[in-house]
């Protein structure tokens, strides 16, 4: 019989069908009493958060109340990909909550990299998108970096709140979460069940030894960032997992850079200037005419241009040009959200145009470093 069963940690509605999403079991576990869903049987057992991943849309809806209640929001937001992984409604979500922003991979950054103005350009980001954040913290969750400035600030910020940890997937808050769980957690506790109201899905609280919990949410897919639209076996190419080594080309105009064959990079117009590559070291860059760019691409992409190898070229949707105009003055960088960025060194202006698959976000920013 089609018999509607609930997780005996967490409540949510159990399902066997898809793994990663909310409520899976796998088969074998409905023999053993009590059922519990995968998520909160790795949280019990191996103090391990996996990531539970739901589209935008569902996660304001599950979390809707969150602006209703006294809550502290820490988003997680990846450095690397920082506008590619903000949550754009945020603001409007937390209601008059504090968020605390913490950026995240922040080992990725050269060594050479001054902490106090990320800061501020994190700062800046955030106001242009209309986000008071009461505190910005670096970290790195791999590495161990400015993990106690991250406990130190939900410390301070928390008062009597509940904190619920928000995020974009791939930015590190599983990572983050499990070393919150290790060294904080009270896991003699039960995992408590708690109903939401107005949603028949629960969210996993993970109680801290000071009788509070942190609420881990499910990770927020956004189709465009290009770490969500490749394979594994790319995602593991466009990631770095060592600090960036940029690589800086000098370009006269109409010369283009390839990106293995994931994007393209043209200097349309302007004078002789230079520009720094910063992109995993296992993604090719292969410089030519910007004449020949069109045959080079459909003669030797999967081949001399990858990632993607000829395999995984089907997977990755079709390129699209954008036009890019960099005003004088002004110091920017060309952001392919997922693969990373390229920094325009001169102040004498450019018209550029990235061609990137269809549907990855593709903007001009303040330049970072
Ligand atoms: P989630 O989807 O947000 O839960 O992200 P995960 O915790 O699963 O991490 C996604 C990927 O980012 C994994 O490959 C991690 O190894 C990597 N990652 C997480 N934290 C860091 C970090 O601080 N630095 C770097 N370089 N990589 C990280």
């Amino acid at each position: 019989k089609d018999e509607i069963m609930h997780c005996a940690g967490c409540g949510v509605e159990l399902q066997i069908e898809e793994q990663g999403k909310l409520g899976y079991v796998p088969v074998e576990a409905f023999q053993k009493e009590p059922i519990i869903c995968q998520r909160c049987y790795r949280i019990k057992h191996y103090n391990e958060s996996s990531s539970i991943t739901l589209q935008q849309d569902d996660f304001l809806k599950l979390l809707s109340h969150v602006g209703n209640t006294k809550a502290l929001v820490v988003n997680i937001v990846d450095i690397f990909d920082f506008e590619g992984s903000m949550i754009s409604s945020l603001a409007r979500f937390v209601g008059s909550n504090p968020i605390l922003l913490v950026v995240n991979k922040i080992d990725l950054l050269p060594k050479v990299t001054n902490p106090n103005k990320i800061i501020n350009w994190v700062q800046r980001r955030a106001k242009e998108h209309s986000l008071r954040v009461v505190d910005i913290v670096l970290c790195s969750a791999k590495k161990n970096i400015g993990f106690d400035r991250v406990i130190s600030a939900v410390a301070e910020h928390r008062g009597n709140r509940d904190v619920y940890v928000v995020g974009a997937t791939n930015v590190g808050k599983s990572t983050l979460i499990n070393r919150l769980i290790s060294d904080y957690s009270d896991l003699d506790a039960e995992l408590t069940t708690s109903q939401y109201p107005g949603t028949t899905l629960d969210l996993v609280k993970i109680p801290l030894d000071d009788g509070r919990y942190i609420v881990d949410t499910p990770g927020i897919v956004y189709s465009h960032r290009l770490t969500e639209v490749v394979t594994k076996r790319d995602l593991s190419r466009i990631m770095p997992d060592k600090p960036l080594k940029p690589i800086v080309f000098q370009l006269n105009s109409e010369q283009t850079l390839f990106f293995g064959a994931m994007a393209r990079f043209d200097f349309i117009k302007g004078e002789h200037q230079s520009f720094t590559c910063y992109t995993s070291n296992a993604v090719q860059i292969h410089r030519t005419k910007l004449e020949r760019a069109d045959e080079l691409y459909e003669g030797h992409k999967g081949e001399m241009l990858v990632p993607p190898v000829k395999a995984d070229l089907d997977e990755l949707p079709k390129l699209v040009k954008h036009p890019i105009h960099i005003p004088k003055g002004k110091r920017m960088d060309v952001l392919i959200s997922g693969l990373g960025w390229i920094k325009v060194n001169s102040e004498a202006g450019a018209e550029l145009a990235v061609h990137a698959p269809k549907g990855i976000k593709v903007i001009a920013r303040e330049s970072l470093i």
